[in-house]
């Protein structure tokens, strides 16, 4: 079934799991799927290109690592401009991102070996509590550690 996710409600549909991986590019998403897996203390793991980076992460696990508004891991819309806002919103709408299947293919292959040691409890899991990044074109590794912030107003209640 193909269906449209656009706030908290239409995620109450989804089937509990142990872990949700979310690879999507529609504005908001990433946010509504974090308020979801907060409010369910579901793990959940991004995994996206950034043209040729391959990215995955961070894998959240809610009441352990932050979550996705804890720190803003991504460019951030500007608010407060109702007019630019609404342009941006249009050209968005419009827009498909370049995709290059290695890098993809790069992107999902690192996920799901993280999805499976997080599931199956064993080795070193790179996305745990953090963004990670091959830059393809120069085989170079990034991070973007996810900190808890505990005034986050998404997850700040469940932080130890
Ligand atoms: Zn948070």
């Amino acid at each position: 079934m193909r269906r449209r996710m656009t706030d908290l409600s239409d995620l109450a549909a989804l089937p509990e799991a142990d872990l949700l991986v979310l690879s999507a590019d529609s504005t908001g998403i990433t946010e509504l799927v974090n308020a979801h897996c907060v409010t369910t203390e579901t793990a959940w793991l991004n995994v996206c290109y950034v043209n040729d980076i391959a990215v995955w992460g961070p894998l959240i696990v809610p009441g352990k690592t932050g979550c996705w508004s804890c720190r803003p891991l991504t460019a951030q819309a500007p608010s407060g401009n109702a007019e630019l806002d609404a342009l941006i919103s249009r050209i968005n709408r419009r827009y498909q991102a370049p995709s290059h299947g290695p890098t993809n293919m790069l992107s999902s292959a690192l996920a799901s070996l993280d999805a499976l040691k997080y599931l199956g409890d064993f080795g070193f899991v790179q996305s745990l509590g953090r963004r990670v990044g091959v830059w393809t074109h120069e085989l170079r590794l990034d991070e973007q550690p996810s900190i808890p912030d505990p005034d986050c107003p998404t997850c700040g209640p469940l932080q130890p």
